[in-house]
C-alpha cells in the first residue's frame, strides 16, 4: 500500500472514508455498554479492543494538524506516495493569522536566520509546487525595506552586509525614497530573497483539497483513543504505521509530547486600511507594515509570555497603534484584530523527530516566529529520517530532550 497513482489514492481515500464512518458509527453505539481501556504513555500497551478491528484499512500515517507543519508533512507524504488521514479542529490559528513573511535576516540584530539557505532551498520549490497543485497563487516575491533610524544603524547594515552568512541576503546600499505619511531621513535598506505567503489562503485551500480526497477529518484527535502497538497504531478503527504530531501549540495538551519545553508566544496582528499609502514591499521599522492589496495592510507583530489564549487585547492594540504612529503619520483605519500563540521553544530550534518509547509515534512543532521557511525543511527531515534516507539535524532532534522525558516517566 505504499506505492499509489494520484487517482488510485483518492479511490482510495473514498472507500477508507465510507468504511471509517460506518465503523466510527457502530464504535459509537457499542462504546455507550463498552468501556475502552485508555493508552497514556505511561500506562502498559492495551491489546487492540475495536471490536471492528477486522475491518481496518492500514494506511500509512495519520496526522493531527493542519498547519504550516502538517500540510507540509502531508506534502512528503503526497509526493512520495503514502496514505495518510488528518485531523484538525480548529483550536489553533497561528498559520491562519500569520504574517507570513519569509526573510532570512534578523531585522533587530542584523544576523542570519539558523540555515537560511537551506530552508530557503526547500521552501520556494514547496510552494511552487502547491501553487500548481491547488492551481492558485501563493507566494507573493516581494522585498523587504528596513527603515533606518540612525547612521550608527546604517554603519551596522553595511557591516552585517559584508559578513558571509549574510551576503546573500543583503543590499549594501542605502535607498531613499519618499512615501506618503513617513519620514526616513536616514534611508533604507533592502533585504533579498524575501517575500510574503499567504498562509491563510494556503490552509484553506490545501484542507478543501483534502477534504475532496476523503484525507481530512474536522474533529479533534482524542490521545485517549489511541492504541499504540510495536508495529502499528489503531484509532478510531483506522489502522496506521505512524502518527505525525503537528498541533502547533495544541500539543501542551499531547500526553505523549508534554515532556518537550513548547513556550508558546502570543502575537497580534492588526489590518489596517491606509488610503494615501500604496507600497509594493514590506516596510519594517518599529513593527511590520505588510501590504495584502487594496491599501490594506498586515501591522505586526506583538509578543507576549503569558496570556495562552487567541483572544485578540485592546493593551496589543495599543501597543500596535503606537509603534505604527511612531514612523506613520498618514490616515489609516483598523478593520480587523487577530491573535494566535506561535509554537515557540526556550532553544530557539524546531521540535522534529520520534517519541523516546513509542517508536510509532513523531512530532513535528516548534515552528516558532518563522513556520513559513521552516515548516517545509523541517517536514523534510522527518520524512527522510523515518524512511532511514537521512538523520534529523541534531539541534532540531528531540532526542536533544531525551534525559527531560527519562526524569518526567521516572519522577
Ligand atoms: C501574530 C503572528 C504572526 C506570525 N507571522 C509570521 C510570519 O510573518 N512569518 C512566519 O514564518 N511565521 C509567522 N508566524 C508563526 C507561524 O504562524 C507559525 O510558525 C506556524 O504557523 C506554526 O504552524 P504549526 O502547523 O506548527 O501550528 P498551527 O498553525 O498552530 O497548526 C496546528 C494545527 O493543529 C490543530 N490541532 C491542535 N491540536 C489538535 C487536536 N488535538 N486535534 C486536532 N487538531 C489539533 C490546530 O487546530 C491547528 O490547525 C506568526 C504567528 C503569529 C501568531
Amino acid at each position: 500500500m505504499t506505492h499509489l497513482t494520484e487517482h488510485n489514492l483518492m479511490k482510495f481515500n473514498n472507500l477508507q472514508s465510507t468504511i471509517y464512518n460506518l465503523q466510527s458509527t457502530i464504535y459509537n453505539l457499542q462504546s455507550t455498554t463498552h468501556h475502552s481501556p485508555l493508552t497514556t504513555p505511561h500506562s502498559p500497551l492495551p491489546t487492540p479492543y475495536h471490536p471492528l478491528s477486522y475491518l481496518c484499512l492500514m494506511i500509512d500515517c495519520i496526522v493531527v494538524g493542519s498547519g504550516l507543519a502538517g500540510i507540509s508533512f502531508c506534502e512528503e507524504l503526497r509526493k512520495n506516495g503514502k496514505t495518510f488521514m488528518v485531523f484538525d479542529n480548529d483550536s489553533q490559528v497561528s498559520t491562519n493569522i500569520a504574517g507570513g513573511l519569509y526573510n532570512p535576516v534578523i531585522l533587530k540584530r542584523f544576523t542570519p536566520v539558523w540555515k537560511a539557505e537551506e530552508q530557503l532551498d526547500t521552501a520556494l520549490p514547496f510552494y511552487a509546487a502547491l501553487e500548481s497543485l491547488l492551481g492558485e497563487k501563493f507566494d507573493h516575491k516581494i522585498p523587504v525595506y528596513r527603515r533606518f533610524t540612525s547612521v550608527e544603524e546604517q554603519n551596522n547594515w553595511f557591516v552585517a552586509g559584508d559578513k558571509p552568512g549574510l551576503s546573500p541576503f543583503i543590499e549594501t546600499s542605502v535607498h531613499h525614497f519618499e512615501l506618503p505619511g513617513v519620514e526616513a531621513p536616514f534611508g533604507y535598506g533592502r533585504v533579498l530573497q524575501t517575500g510574503r505567503v499567504d498562509t491563510e489562503a494556503l490552509q484553506k485551500a490545501y484542507v478543501s483539497y483534502l477534504q475532496d480526497t476523503g484525507c481530512f477529518r474536522q474533529e479533534s484527535f482524542q490521545y485517549d483513543r489511541l492504541q499504540v502497538m510495536n508495529d502499528r497504531v489503531i484509532y478510531d478503527g483506522i489502522e496506521a504505521s505512524r502518527v505525525i504530531f503537528c498541533e502547533g501549540f495544541g500539543m501542551k495538551k499531547n500526553p505523549f509530547f508534554d515532556y518537550l519545553p513548547l513556550n508558546g508566544t502570543k502575537g497580534e496582528l492588526l489590518i489596517i486600511e491606509a488610503p494615501e499609502l500604496e507600497l509594493d514591499f514590506v516596510l519594517k521599522s518599529s513593527v511590520f507594515l505588510i501590504p495584502l492589496g487594496e491599501r490594506r495592510y498586515k501591522v505586526g507583530a506583538t509578543y507576549k509570555w503569558k496570556d495562552k489564549t487567541n483572544i485578540p487585547t485592546e493593551e496589543s492594540r495599543m501597543e500596535l497603534l503606537t509603534k505604527l504612529q511612531s514612523f506613520f503619520k498618514g490616515p489609516y483605519e483598523v478593520i480587523d484584530h487577530v491573535a494566535g500563540i506561535r509554537p515557540t521553544v526556550a532553544d530557539r530550534r524546531p521540535l522534529v523527530g520520534q517519541h523516546p518509547e513509542f517508536s510509532r509515534l513523531y512530532c513535528l512543532n516548534g515552528l516558532g516566529s518563522r513556520g513559513v521557511m521552516i515548516a517545509p525543511f523541517a517536514a523534510k527531515q522527518l520524512y527522510q529520517s523515518m524512511y532511514g534516507q537521512q538523520e534529523i539535524v541534531p539541534e532540531m532532534d528531540v532526542e536533544r530532550y531525551r534525559s527531560k522525558y527519562q526524569s518526567t516517566v521516572s519522577g
